[in-house]
């Protein structure tokens, strides 16, 4: 019934497995059918905290019980808890709340143009930001036309200029292409749509060297990788490296509400002044409410400890997969891309057979199974789930 209502009037713009959820709870989700499954993709690290965690829902019943949108006409009596509490997690001046990651990402573009033409005195229109091979930070026309994945490019330009790709975990490459027009540098610390891809150990400290070296803003895009995904609360944090700007959205707003922001000192953030940017429903008190929730979690360290903890326990459990049909599995905190050989079936074919068999997964390109659990989920359910896996391949 959905899928034919959604197939005759919605757009095509995407590929779902034919599974119609109706309910969740921590890492379980159930189908209209009633039938249960095991949710190993946290809609894309969104659900980092799992399925309606009742701290999260009791923040946001509270709060839709009193207000729930101002615009930022006029202050609300909860952005300012959210946005102390953010800073303090990030180690940054400030923060600026936006909704979708890819604002957030739009947000580190515009405050790092404006640093580059207000303090490092590139000439106005000539700035230039340094992205990487298999990137993905979104979907706006300005990120697609930096994007290298054709499907996500192809038939949507003219695109934004003033971006040069370069390849992935290759620092010599990134410093060829520095100009001094360029004013940052845009990356995700570990890639997580091109298949959780983990650069070599030392590129990103390098990377910060050769930002500070050369007046270049590091913009880390954490809005996967980061609050709690990899063992750490940034991704960054696994090379010791402190960005200019981190870029957060997904889990920051606990799976609850779409919420996104950027987090830098005053050096970059004090380049918006009123007027220069903002949005409708940024900083609007019930995403606040939720995201300041969040926030407190991550602050215990816990989330961390247990994504490291269980990491380990899933990178255990996929070793002992048929090599066969193995050409690299990648393990960052928990969070693991299972690249498959061509003796294996396609991966879209793997994740229809493990959604059969009860455990959603999603493939990402033709042949990458991308695991990311809810953080709340047990060991025993991780070997179930691998166990699915091993028998769909
Ligand atoms: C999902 C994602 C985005 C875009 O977030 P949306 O909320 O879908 O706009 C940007 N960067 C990275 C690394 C992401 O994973």
């Amino acid at each position: 019934m959905t899928i034919d209502l959604e197939d005759r009037f919605g757009a095509h713009n995407y590929h779902p497995l034919p599974v119609v959820l109706a309910h969740g709870e921590g890492a379980w989700v159930t189908d209209v059918e009633g039938r249960r499954y095991l949710d190993l993709l946290s809609a894309y690290s969104a659900m980092n905290f799992g399925h309606r965690h009742p701290r999260l829902i009791a923040a946001a019943h509270a709060q839709l019980d009193r207000l729930t949108l101002t615009s930022r006409a006029f202050h609300n009596d909860r952005l300012g808890r959210f946005v102390a509490d953010l800073a303090a997690l990030t180690g940054m001046d400030a923060v600026l709340p936006m909704n979708t990651g890819a604002e957030a990402v739009e947000t580190g573009i515009k405050a790092a143009r404006r640093w580059g033409y207000t303090r490092k005195g590139v000439p106005d229109g000539r700035a230039r930001v340094i992205v990487f091979d298999g990137n993905f930070h979104g979907r706006t026309t300005t990120i697609v036309g930096f994007s290298t994945d054709p499907v996500a490019r192809d038939g949507f330009g003219p695109f934004a200029p003033g971006f040069d790709v370069v390849p992935y975990g290759d620092a010599q490459a990134l410093e060829a292409a520095i100009t001094p027009d360029t004013v940052a540098v845009l990356a995700e610390p570990v890639q997580g749509e091109a298949g959780v891809l983990i650069p070599p150990p030392g590129w990103l400290a390098r990377v910060r060297e050769l930002c500070d070296e050369h007046r270049m803003l590091l913009i880390a895009d954490e809005i996967q990788s980061g609050l709690g995904r990899t063992g750490h609360t940034f991704a960054c944090e696994r090379e010791g490296v402190r960005p200019d700007v981190y870029l957060l959205g997904k889990a920051l707003g606990g799976g609850v509400v779409p919420l996104s922001a950027i987090a830098a000192d005053r050096e970059v953030m004090d380049v918006f002044t009123p007027g220069r940017h903002g949005s409708t429903f940024g900083g609007n008190p019930l995403a606040a409410a939720v995201g300041a929730e969040v926030v407190a979690m991550l602050a215990t360290g816990e989330w961390q400890d247990r994504a490291r903890r269980l990491g380990e326990h899933l990178a255990a459990a996929l070793a002992g997969l048929d090599p066969a049909k193995i050409k690299e599995i990648r393990v960052c905190g928990l969070w693991a891309g299972v690249e498959l050989s061509p003796d294996a079936p396609p991966a879209r074919v793997v994740c229809e057979r493990m959604a059969a068999a009860g455990v959603l997964c999603k493939e990402t390109h033709e042949t990458t199974v991308r695991i990311a659990p809810p953080l709340v989920i047990e060991s025993a359910e991780l070997d179930h789930a691998v166990g699915v896996l091993a028998a769909a391949l």
